[in-house]
Order: C-alpha cells, then structure tokens, then sequence
C-alpha cells in the first residue's frame, strides 16, 4: 500500500466515526464577533473568559518589550533566551499565586507534561480525575509513575484508591480545577483533606480557574483556602495572551529547572510575550469588575437555559455544557446555531460519553446584554425545533 493510500484509508476511517476535525479560520481580533471561515459569527467558545485578548493596554506593553527585544527569544531559558521580562513575569505570577515562586514554560500543556513527567518517580502512583485534559494524560503516559484513573470529582472512589495504593512510595493526586468539557469545580477542599490523611501530594491544573474563580481570580487554591503543592496554569485563556507557568516554592522551581524537559528542551516564550500577560495580571490584581461582569452573564445565561428547560451541566464557572444527548442532534444544534449567525461548538464522543453530546458555551466579560438575549432566543428557538423543549 503507498503511503497516501495507507494515511487516505485512516482518514476514511476516522471519518466513518465521525471523528473528522477541521480548521476553521478566525479573520478577526478575538472579540465577540469573528469572521468564522468568512462569516460573521457571534462566538461562545472562545477562551479568553475576561476579553482581555485584544485589550490596548496589553498591546501596548507587548509592542514596548517587541521594539525593545525582538520578535523570538533566541533560545532557551537555560542558554540566551532569559530575559528580564521572564523573570519579572514569574516574580508576578508568584505574587499572584500566592506562591513562594513560578517557572514559566512555553504553554500549559508544555507544563503539565513538564511537572508530571519529572516529578513522580518509578515506584510512585499518579491519581489522576477520569476527566483530567489531555495534557495531563500525555504526561502521566510519559512519567515512570504508575497512573491510577479515579472517577470524576467522585471523592469516595479517591479515597478508595488512596487505600487500596499505600505500598507505593508516593501518592500524586492531579486534577484540572475547572474541567474543560463539564464545567465542573474539583473539590480541592476535600481533596487537600484526603491528600493529608493518607499522605499524598496535591497537583492542580487551574488553567480555566486563572484569573476566574475566588475573590481575586487567584484560582480555584484561593476560591476553596487550599495551599496544593503544585499549582499549574496557562497565560491563555483568561490572562488573554499564550505561555504556561507552574506555581509552588522556590524549591519546586529549582527542582523543575533541572528536571523538566519541556522547559530545558524549550524555546522560551517572547518577551513581548510576557509583557503582555504581566500587564494581564496588573489588571486581574487591581479591578474586581471584569470577574463579577462575567459571573452575572454565566449566572444569567445558566438559569434562563434552565427556566426554559434545557439540561446544564456544572459549576458557575464561564464552561456551559448544554446536553443534547444524541451526537447527531447535538451537531444539527450547532449548525443551526451557525445558521442564526452564533459560533458554539457540539461535543460528542469518545470526548464526551455517549449519550451526552453537547452544546459547549463559553461566555465572556466582553459578550453584552444583547448579545446573550440573541443567544438564548436562538437556542430556546432551536431547542423547540428540535422537539428538546416545549
Ligand atoms: C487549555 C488547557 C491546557 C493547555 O494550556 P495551553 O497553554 O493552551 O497549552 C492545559 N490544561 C487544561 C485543563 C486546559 O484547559
């Protein structure tokens, strides 16, 4: 078979399954509106929860540090690609993490896979949440660790497998803070607790917590009061700009330094990079506002979804799954959605379980009132179309 022939055939495959996935391209700014494959789109699935993507003040900054350093940072962190802005920003994220230090690396899947794969040893367990990222997966595959599945946020089944793996030399629980496809908050309160009962490490990855959840948009360690041991996020998504970071002491950084390959074997990120999310953060530390307008948006859109009766998944957090059920009304759901002129992707299996395809929003502090009315009238339009609701 010649080697098209061989890829062609996979692809038919992965078709057949209805697994294909394509690119759609973004003409536009990260706002609201986007030109979606040349179409204007209202979009819910953005990440850039506080609309701080496009903000001047961060254009601003990054220009200054780009006319200053340059457009790529030369090299890794280790050999010339260490700036000052580096070292300012991770000075930053400490402070507002709450942390003694943080080490940046290139993104947030570079940093799960960085911690995961060098921190648990051979003889070591990892417990990792059944509905953890990717990124996640791919560094417990990497690390020498056995990998242990428990079931979502399910904390009797946690305490289970924290019983049934004391021959092992040390326990790592990980989990996302926020779950990407539910929505859903880990209980880090009872989780610490478990940790310190039974002697294990804590490793949370906040990258949809960041500068989102508790009072200061800390993440989900400040919305519960816990201190885990590591703390993981991404300058991505709500901090609006790119680039991963790993928080916890200065011991840790040192540790991962010298251990993570993802941040030795790295190009840095640039420095204009890092200007622009240092500038992020100066805005997430000094104005509660952008967070409380985009709670009273996530509160508004979950109840009227509910009042017309609609299935919502999950916590108050800017991730609203809208359950469908079946994979092919979830996909007709969306592209009715593209037809009145609204951007929301369908989940279906093998990321979802069958059965619970759905309808991923995702609101920002940028979406205004009549945004989210035109949102809601499509989707209780639609809903009634598709006989989901009377
Ligand atoms: C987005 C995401 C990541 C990856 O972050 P990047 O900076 O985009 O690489 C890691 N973990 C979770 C839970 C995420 O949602």
């Amino acid at each position: 078979m010649s080697f098209d022939h061989w890829i062609h055939e996979r692809m038919e495959n992965r078709k057949r399954a209805g697994l294909y996935r394509e690119l759609r391209t973004m003409n536009t700014a990260p706002l609201p509106h986007m030109l979606v494959n040349e179409k204007e789109q209202l979009v819910f699935s953005s990440n850039n929860y506080l609309g701080l993507a496009n903000h001047p003040v961060l254009m601003e900054e990054a220009v200054r540090a780009l006319r200053e350093f340059g457009v790529g940072s030369s090299g890794s962190r280790l050999t010339t690609g260490n700036t000052e802005w580096h070292e300012k920003l991770e000075d930053k994220i400490a402070s507002f993490k709450k942390t003694e230090a943080a080490l940046l690396f290139s993104s947030g899947y570079l940093a799960n896979v960085g911690v995961l794969s060098s921190l648990p040893q051979k003889g070591d367990v990892i417990l990792s949440d059944q509905l953890n990222h990717a990124s996640i997966i791919d560094g417990c595959r990497l690390s020498k660790a056995d990998t242990v599945i428990y079931e979502h946020v399910d904390m009797k089944h946690l305490e289970k497998q924290l019983q049934e793996t004391q021959a092992y030399a040390r326990r790592f629980i990980v989990t996302d803070g926020v779950f990407s496809m539910d929505g859903t908050i880990a209980p880090l309160d009872e989780i610490s607790k478990l940790a310190s009962k039974y002697n294990a490490y804590v490793i949370v990855d906040d990258a949809h917590a960041t500068g989102v959840l508790g009072e200061c948009g800390r993440g989900t360690s400040e919305f519960f009061g816990v201190f885990p041991d590591v703390v993981i996020g991404t300058l991505s998504k709500a901090i609006g700009v790119e680039g991963g970071f790993v928080a916890g002491s200065k011991l840790l950084v040192d540790f991962l330094v010298n251990h993570a390959r993802t941040f030795i074997f790295q190009t840095a990120i640039p420095p204009a990079s890092c200007a622009a999310a240092y500038a992020s953060l100066d805005i997430i530390e000094s104005s509660k506002e952008l967070r409380e307008r985009l709670f009273q948006k996530i509160q508004q859109i979950k109840n009227r979804l509910k009042e017309v009766g609609f299935l919502v998944y999950g916590d108050d957090t800017p991730i609203i799954p809208v359950i469908i059920g079946d994979a092919e009304k979830a996909v007709s759901f969306s592209n009715r959605l593209q037809e009145e002129g609204i951007y929301a992707p369908a989940i279906r299996p093998p990321t979802v379980p069958n059965g619970e395809s759905r309808i991923r929003l995702t609101v920002t502090a940028a979406h205004t009132e009549s945004h989210i009315e035109q949102l809601l009238r499509s989707c209780t339009q639609i809903g009634r179309e598709l006989r989901m609701i009377s």
